[in-house]
């Protein structure tokens, strides 16, 4: 077999929360476990890779240890309280959020009950959590671990297969449908590995504010993102505007490149092309690719409009850098396309330079 080596795990199937809470109404999952399948099929021909556990070390440099050990307890937690039996919810739901608004010039404290408490790290009310979020969370993490090994070992591209999906968490926070960073990981793992400076580049249709935040301070990762403009209403909001360039031995190493609604492949190829000229410009000596495939046409979240011929376009702008690559699977939700989507980004990264 050749192409690009997929790295999965099925673990990452056990991940189902069946719904999401937005603006207090219970709709539909979109991040749902067919999308492994979706992928799998999609990539069918590619040498398979079965992520196993890999150690902490890693995940615990790039997030808060109190985020990691809620997300491991939370579902276990919501268990034994009840809340099943009580009101019908069988998901974490944050129900208070300690923002400043209600924590400034007060005593720090933590709430006992685990609805109040999921608010300290959740940082929406679309992203529940119940049995099996930590270990597909975590399995995806392995992915990402599997994959920048393999790339550190000298493979030239290799594609892990995540989900749930991780660019929206933050050091200490979950959020957006995603846990733990995987992109993230899979960076600071390169780092860690002896690549001095490692540039991150998401195409995810929408800005992924955890990666960014992570290294935001930091020059030895770079992060630019093409995204749906968040001044045009969309997700994450408060972040992914053009003057966010970084702070601190960061200042310069971000790269954000907000699109109107509705664009589609000649004026996303025009940003995808900036944001590759300007991560490979850095310095940087291999690449974490963030492969949202939502800002394809036919994806129900979609702000955007993007082909399959623009995502294969996008993976040959990455391939021409010639600089090692783990790709990293982030949104995608359209079942009957997700998995040409990638696949065409594959075949277009595996043209190379
Ligand atoms: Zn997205």
């Amino acid at each position: 077999m050749t192409g690009t080596p997929v790295v999965w795990s099925p673990t990452t199937l056990r991940h189902d929360v069946e719904q999401e809470v937005w603006v207090g109404v219970a709709l539909p999952a979109v991040e749902v476990p067919s999308r492994v399948d979706a992928i799998l099929a999609g990539v069918d021909g590619r040498p398979l890779v079965e992520a196993g556990p890999q150690d902490d070390t890693v995940l615990r440099e790039v997030h808060d240890p109190d985020l990691l050990d809620f997300l491991a307890t939370a579902a276990g937690r919501w268990e034994r309280a009840g809340y099943a039996d009580e009101v019908g919810q069988r998901r974490v739901v944050p129900y208070l959020f300690p923002t400043p608004a209600l924590t400034d010039g007060m005593p720090a404290r933590v709430p006992v009950r685990v609805h109040a408490d999921a608010g300290r790290f959740g940082y929406d009310t679309c992203t529940l959590l119940g049995p099996g979020t930590w270990e597909a969370a975590r399995a995806a993490v392995d992915c990402a671990l599997v994959a920048a090994g393999m790339v550190a070992d000298g493979r030239p591209t290799v594609y892990a297969l995540c989900r749930p999906p991780g660019h929206h968490a933050t050091r200490a926070g979950y959020g957006g449908s995603c846990y733990l960073n995987n992109a993230a990981v899979a960076a600071q793992a390169l780092r860690s590995a002896g690549h001095r400076r490692v540039a991150v580049i998401d195409l995810d249709a929408h800005q992924g504010n955890g990666t960014a935040q992570i290294f935001y301070d930091r020059g030895d990762v770079t992060y630019a993102s093409v995204h749906v403009d968040p001044a045009a209403g969309w997700f994450p909001h408060l972040y992914g505007y053009a003057d966010e360039t970084g702070a601190g031995t960061g200042e310069g190493a971000t790269l954000n490149l907000p699109l109107p609604e509705g664009t589609g492949d000649e004026q996303w190829l025009q940003a995808v092309r900036r944001a590759v000229g300007w991560a490979s410009e850095s310095g940087a000596s291999a690449l974490v690719v963030s492969l949202g495939v939502d800002a394809a046409v036919d994806d129900p979240e979609s702000p955007l409009a993007v082909t399959a011929g623009g995502y294969r376009a996008a993976g040959a702008l990455a391939g021409s850098t010639g600089l090692p690559a783990v790709v990293v699977q982030e949104g995608g939700y359209h079942l009957p396309s997700l998995g040409g989507l990638v696949t065409a980004y594959l075949e277009g990264h595996e043209a190379g330079p």
